[in-house]
């Protein structure tokens, strides 16, 4: 398959390699995603997101992929100043080549991590933007329903709202909400082999690496993935729908 789409990439942690192989892979478009662990000032992640739209931009189309950014507060760097980030992402959100918020979401799920995904949603909503929600390793269903609660009450569209590192934990939760569910592979999440095995549950969804460096990551899962689907005679629209068509509609790219 070509063009594919990877619609969660951390691109600031991507070596140039990283691009190159993706590239020869048939990875066409990413979503490079707003992250930086323990950010403190708000100044942080304005560095941060102009990084992304300006050097990650330009390494990208070097290797001919197109980038779109999603900008936003991760809970795992949330400044203490951080509703200065908050009154200035409405002004992000009408740049150019800015396609929503995230990651953002419930990390450990406190009141202030709840308070800064309630703050970023209603800015979402009144945008009309897409967003890529993080759902953590630890108290996946707990936190999850928390996070659908938070984006309930915002009264955000569902179908705006891309759960992130699904998997048949959650799958059920995101589905009755009407998210999109986000298909993060890797070793230790959601294998191309459980994705195989559960396609229909899963063919909402859209494919990525979100690549980071962080834990052990492959740039290349996605198209890895792929090829798995492929070599499994997996039915070839699911495989064009996760990896290259939801992604497009949700971003409208
Ligand atoms: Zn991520």
């Amino acid at each position: 398959m070509k063009e594919i789409v990877d619609s969660h990439v951390h691109v600031s942690l991507l070596p140039f390699e990283g691009w190159e192989n993706m590239s020869l892979a048939g990875v066409r478009k990413v979503i490079g995603c707003s992250l930086f662990f323990g950010a403190k000032h708000a100044e942080t992640l304005f560095d941060h997101f102009h990084q992304m739209l300006t050097l990650s931009m330009s390494i990208a189309a070097k290797n001919g992929i197109k980038l779109y950014v999603t900008i936003g507060i991760h809970p795992m760097g949330i400044p203490d100043d951080w509703t200065r980030v908050i009154d200035a992402l409405p002004d992000y959100l009408k740049m150019s080549g800015i396609v929503g918020l995230g990651e953002i979401g419930l990390h450990e799920g406190n009141k202030r991590e709840q308070e800064v995904l309630y703050e970023q949603l209603k800015i979402a909503k009144e945008y009309g933007a897409a967003v890529i929600l993080h759902t953590p390793p630890e108290n996946r269903i707990e936190i999850t329903n928390k996070t659908i609660e938070i984006a309930a009450k915002v009264g955000i569209e569902p179908r705006k709202v891309i759960i992130d590192h699904a998997n048949l934990d959650i799958i059920d939760l995101i589905e009755d909400f009407g998210a999109v569910p986000g298909l993060t592979i890797r070793q230790d999440g959601l294998t191309p082999q459980v994705l195989l095995n559960h396609l229909e549950r899963f063919q909402r969804g859209v494919l990525n690496s979100d690549y980071s460096n962080l834990r052990p990551n492959d740039p290349l899962s996605v198209p890895k993935t792929v090829r798995y689907l492929e070599l499994n005679r997996a039915c070839p629209e699911i495989i064009e729908r996760i990896a290259r068509y939801n992604a497009e509609e949700v971003f409208g790219i």
